[in-house]
């Protein structure tokens, strides 16, 4: 009940500060007090400990491609106002995350298992999904309501964005909701079609998944920790991907293993 009143009281005062709703290119307007100036602050503070705790990968070439990817993805995505960079972690893990703020990084070892541009495609679009609907800055919202919250809408805003950048660097690793990943799996579709990509991509990452979850479970561990199981997941996106019609769909495969060469016997 008092959470309910102190929720009631955040949106009066926000809608006194200006800061109320955001329209997210979702079809829905939504009460966002972060604004994207301070998003990318968060971001860019978690980065700091996210690459102090990871390796990531110091190959020019093979980061260029993946930018160049993303960057494709990001020329068609609703949400303009926010810069996106992507970078690969040095490690066998498969997985892939986006911090707030348009901070995108991919796993060597997700790279390593894949075999075309459109699976790499699908596995950043889902990043930018989760970026373009602001996951990462709801997730905030909802964990600190009372602490940072109100420094924000009391204007101290060094103190919130600490605050907040603490939480968002734990927040990564626990993951979404189950609403949120499919949210981010079908702006993932959406996102990879947009670009030119064959959405199948995605439903053939998800293959190797299934595959890998079998035979190195290991590697998946902290996707399937923060993501809904894998065979729903491709349950959803069939019946999305069977309503597009799109011809001459980007798969790349040559391209895509000429690069991923380099990160061969690596994992
Ligand atoms: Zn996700």
């Amino acid at each position: 009940m008092l959470k309910k009143y102190l929720l009631f009281f955040i949106l009066i005062l926000c809608q006194i500060s200006g800061c109320a709703t955001v329209q997210t290119g979702l079809d829905r307007q939504e009460n966002i007090f972060i604004t994207t100036p301070q998003e990318v602050a968060i971001g860019e503070k978690v980065i700091q400990q996210i690459e102090k705790e990871n390796k990531i990968l110091n190959n020019p070439v093979l980061t260029g491609y993946v930018n160049k990817v993303g960057q494709k993805l990001a020329e068609v995505c609703f949400r303009r106002d926010i810069d996106y960079h992507f970078k690969i972690i040095d490690s066998e893990m498969i997985n892939a995350f986006a911090l707030p703020g348009g901070f995108i990084y991919v796993y060597g070892g997700a790279l390593a298992a894949m075999d075309n541009e459109a699976q790499l495609a699908a596995v950043l679009a889902h990043e930018m999904g989760h970026v373009a609907a602001r996951h990462g800055v709801k997730q905030l919202q909802k964990a600190q309501i009372y602490g940072a919250l109100s420094s924000i809408l009391l204007k101290d805003e060094k103190k919130a964005i600490a605050e907040l950048s603490n939480m968002a660097a734990n927040l990564v690793f626990l993951g979404y909701s189950r609403e949120a990943e499919f949210e981010a799996d079908k702006l993932g579709v959406h996102f990879a079609v947009q670009a030119g990509y064959d959405p199948k991509g995605m439903l053939e990452f998800f293959d190797k998944l299934k595959q890998k979850e079998k035979k190195e479970p290991g590697k998946l561990e902290v996707l399937l920790r923060t993501h809904p199981s894998t065979s729903e997941r491709i349950g959803k996106i069939e019946s999305q991907i069977t309503v597009i019609e799109k011809q001459d769909l980007i798969r790349n495969e040559a391209e895509f293993k000429a690069m991923i060469k380099r990160l061969e016997e690596r994992y």
